[in-house]
C-alpha cells in the first residue's frame, strides 16, 4: 500500500489561501494551510472519493470556545475545527468545502456509523468501547477530566474526591458521565457542557465536570464567574472518528497529522486557537493500531 504517498504536493501548485480575508467576506472559511491542488489517490479509497467530491462533511462542537465554536454561521472555529481544515486541505478541498455539523457527545458514533458524517472531529476521547464500533486516527491532543466551579470556589472543592454528596453536571454519552460516576451519584447529565453552567450559576450543581481544556474555554468565556480546579483525573486522549475498517483513511489522517506535528504546522494551528489561552503541548504518539 502506498498510504503515505496517498497524495501528491505539489507545492508550486498549491494553492495559498492563508492571507486571503482581506479580498474575502471576513465570515467566509478559510484554511490555515495550504491546499493542495493536485491529489492523486488509490481508485476506491475514502480519500478518492472525498477528493473527486471537493467536499466532506464534519461533525464537531459548536459550543466549545478553543476547540469548536460557532457563531450561527455553521463556521465553527477552534482547534478541532482547524484539524478539520487541515485534513480537508490534504485532500485537497479548501475551507469553504467542508460541511459543519453539530454532534453533542452521545450522538458522535451514530453519526459516524450512519454515515452522516464523513469524519467527527470533536473532543472525541479514544476508548476500547468506542473502538468496537467506530475507528479513531490520532490522538492529536490529550486531555484530562476536571472541574469547573464558581469563581472563589465557595464549597473547597480540591478535586473529584472532594465531590461525595454533592451534584455535578456534565453530558449524556461522554466519559466525562461514566468517569464522574465513581464519585457521586447526584449527576445531571445534560446535551451540551454550555447547558450546564446556569445550573453552576444557581447553585444547583457544585461542579461542572468535563475535559480541562474544554473547562478552560468555558471559563475563559465567562471571565470572572467560574475556575477550573486544576486536579485532572483521567487521561482523554483525542482522536478523529471514522468508519470503522476504514483502514487506509485512518493511516492518511495519521500521516496527515504527523506531518503536521513534524513540520510545525499543528504547533501554528494550536497557537491560533486554544493557544490563546492554553500552553502550547508537545502532541501524544499517534496509535496506529
Ligand atoms: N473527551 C470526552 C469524551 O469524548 C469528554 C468531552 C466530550 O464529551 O466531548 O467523551
Amino acid at each position: 500500500m502506498r498510504l503515505s504517498k496517498g497524495f501528491v504536493a505539489v507545492a508550486a501548485a498549491a494553492v495559498t489561501v492563508l492571507g486571503l480575508s482581506a479580498c474575502t467576506d471576513s465570515a467566509a472559511p478559510e484554511s490555515s494551510v495550504e491546499v493542495d491542488e493536485v491529489a492523486d489517490f488509490e481508485d476506491g479509497t475514502t480519500m478518492a472519493r472525498l477528493a473527486e467530491a471537493g467536499e466532506i462533511t464534519i461533525g464537531t462542537k459548536f459550543d466549545q470556545p478553543l476547540f469548536g465554536l460557532d457563531d450561527g454561521s455553521d463556521n465553527p472555529q477552534g482547534f478541532d475545527a482547524e484539524i478539520g481544515k487541515l485534513v480537508a486541505a490534504k485532500l485537497g478541498i479548501p475551507a469553504d468545502g467542508i460541511t459543519w455539523v453539530e454532534t453533542v457527545s452521545a450522538n458522535r458514533e451514530p453519526f459516524i456509523q450512519n454515515g452522516d458524517v464523513d469524519l467527527v472531529i470533536a473532543t472525541y476521547t479514544i476508548n476500547d468501547a468506542r473502538k468496537q464500533v467506530v475507528s479513531f486516527a490520532g490522538p492529536y491532543y490529550q486531555a484530562g477530566q476536571d472541574l469547573l466551579v464558581l469563581e472563589g470556589n465557595p464549597d473547597g472543592i480540591e478535586g473529584a474526591e472532594d465531590l461525595a454528596g454533592k451534584a455535578v453536571c456534565t453530558v449524556s454519552g461522554s466519559t466525562s458521565e461514566a468517569n464522574v460516576a465513581e464519585y457521586t451519584d447526584d449527576i445531571i447529565a445534560t446535551d451540551t457542557y454550555s447547558n450546564c453552567l446556569e445550573p453552576l450559576r444557581t447553585g444547583a450543581v457544585a461542579a461542572v465536570t468535563t475535559d480541562n481544556v474544554i473547562l478552560a474555554g468555558l471559563a475563559d468565556q465567562n471571565e470572572g464567574e467560574f475556575e477550573v480546579v486544576g486536579a485532572p483525573f483521567t487521561e482523554e486522549p483525542y482522536g478523529i472518528g471514522l468508519a470503522l475498517d476504514d483502514t487506509d483513511f485512518r493511516m492518511f489522517i495519521n500521516d496527515t497529522l504527523q506531518d503536521a506535528e513534524d513540520d510545525g504546522t499543528w504547533d501554528e494551528l494550536w497557537e491560533k486557537t486554544a493557544g490563546k489561552v492554553l500552553d502550547t503541548p508537545t502532541p501524544p504518539t499517534i496509535d496506529r493500531y
